[in-house]
């Protein structure tokens, strides 16, 4: 149980201007200007004035919490390449390719991650705010001593098992487009912390991983839960996923936290992943786990438009904060990316479908994806199949 009683209008944003002093340079997907941009729309939307509302410097993660996950060599190696002026590559920890880049202060970059998102954990389990948020983390991709997915130490992981010491029972759910494999892998046989990850296929898709037979081990199973959507899923199929999976997951679990992953790739103009979903899909998430009333530590994510990633983190802002925001970008956040060479004015998507072939594909393979979860995950948590009120 959490010591101090939650304030339910008490909410904090991690941010820190030190985001862009690091790059994983120009041609890199990874574009960390999105963090000011998300920033600066919230500050000219009013989303950062509001009573209750905290912004909070995100501080760097001692050293010694990643030792719960990390391999000791594998920390060395990420910092001692961090310091080194000379690029340096070690493939077996995935440093130092096109898709870890080997930059300066990478170590740093990471810790960053980390400690905004322990930070955010220490303010919900400690200081009762209600929801906190670390847009610069959820680097779910980062294995024990492997960088993978652009994440180089898994700040998900670090927090989650500051919030288990403190003996609270943690759910997470990762709604970004790839599957969340290093949080799966960290609690993959505990039964301390409900894992949920909903994602484009990993039949064809980075990281191949996160299939509904993969359910825990020992202890362990049951609690590893994962609904994998076919590419060209549009937001029909993520509401349905998400309340006939994660709706009743979460009831019969009751976490005294939820830790999320709001990676915004899911969008369908998201140059990476092959998904068609709306900031609409943002929103929808963010009511449904603010309706669950539990304390909220939520983590940002991937997202490879930069844009895609500020309106909708700013869309999930203010509806964690219960402010009304209008469906076009304010003026002055106009003006801000039109000298970036965007001519984006929609703060909101328009509603979007699949096209029928597409939509009716992605419906089958929901279906037998639920069948199996149906059938295997739901009996160990005495879960009724369709009663997902
Ligand atoms: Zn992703």
């Amino acid at each position: 149980m959490l010591k101090t009683p939650t304030n339910p209008d008490s909410w904090a944003l991690i941010y820190s201007n030190r985001f862009e002093r690091f790059s994983f340079g120009e041609e890199h997907p990874f574009n960390i200007l999105r963090y000011r941009l998300t920033y600066e729309l919230l500050c000219e939307l009013g989303l950062l004035d509001s009573p209750g509302v905290r912004v909070v410097e995100c501080p760097l993660a001692p050293e010694s919490a990643l030792t719960g996950f990390h391999a000791a060599g594998y920390v060395a190696t990420l910092k001692e390449f961090s310091l080194d002026q000379t690029p340096r590559a070690n493939f077996r920890y995935g440093l130092g390719d096109m898709e870890n880049p080997v930059f300066p202060g990478v170590f740093d970059w990471a810790l960053l991650g980390c400690g905004g998102s322990m930070e955010a954990a220490r303010l919900v389990a400690e200081d009762g705010v209600r929801v906190a948020f670390n847009m610069a983390g959820g680097y779910h991709h980062a294995h024990a001593a492997r960088a993978s997915g652009f994440s180089y130490l898994n700040d998900a992981v670090v927090a989650i098992q500051d919030l288990v010491r403190r003996g609270l029972r943690v759910a997470y759910v990762d709604i970004d487009a790839h599957h969340g494999d290093g949080v799966q892998e960290a609690f993959y046989t505990t039964d301390q912390v409900l894992t949920i990850s909903l994602h484009e296929s990993g039949e064809d898709f980075f990281p191949h991983t996160g299939f509904p037979h993969e359910l825990g081990e020992g202890v362990g199973y049951g609690y590893s839960v994962n609904l994998p959507f076919r590419s060209h899923s549009d937001d029909l199929i993520f509401e349905q996923g998400f309340s006939r999976v994660v709706r009743p997951m979460l009831k019969a679990f009751r976490p005294d936290i939820l830790v999320t992953q709001m990676g915004v790739d899911t969008l369908r103009t998201d140059p990476l992943t092959r998904l068609e979903m709306t900031t609409g899909t943002i929103e929808y998430a963010a009511r449904e786990f603010l309706a669950t009333g539990i304390p909220w530590v939520c983590l940002g994510g991937g997202g490879y438009d930069k844009i895609n990633v500020a309106r909708s983190w700013a869309l999930l802002w203010s509806t964690i904060i219960g402010i009304e925001v209008p469906d076009l970008l304010p003026p002055g956040f106009v003006s801000i990316i039109r000298q970036m060479g965007c001519a984006d004015r929609h703060l909101r998507d328009r509603p979007h479908c699949a096209q029928p072939n597409d939509f009716a594909r992605a419906q089958e393979l929901l279906e037998k994806n639920l069948a199996i979860l149906e059938r295997r995950l739901f009996p160990l948590h005495a879960i009724v199949p369709g009663d997902c009120r």
